[in-house]
């Protein structure tokens, strides 16, 4: 049975904990949870700024100015 708190380091194959950043045997940085958060984040806030110009009609102003 797999311990829950642990996952194999991808480059050494060492068992490593899930809230450490590198592994510890090799040093290789792992993908954290809270990185893999903070990349979800950065997405979110660039679809959040598309919406905002979509929603306010940027982009047809753009596309007219463009056309002129
Ligand atoms: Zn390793």
């Amino acid at each position: 049975m797999n311990n829950a708190k642990l996952r194999k380091c991808p480059d050494c194959g060492a068992e490593v904990s899930k809230t450490a950043d590198k592994c510890p045997k090799c040093g290789a940085v792992l993908p954290s949870a809270a990185n893999i958060g903070n990349a979800i984040g950065a997405l979110i806030s660039i679809g959040l700024t598309v919406w905002i110009f979509w929603k306010f009609g940027l982009f047809k102003m753009i596309l007219v100015v463009l056309r002129h």
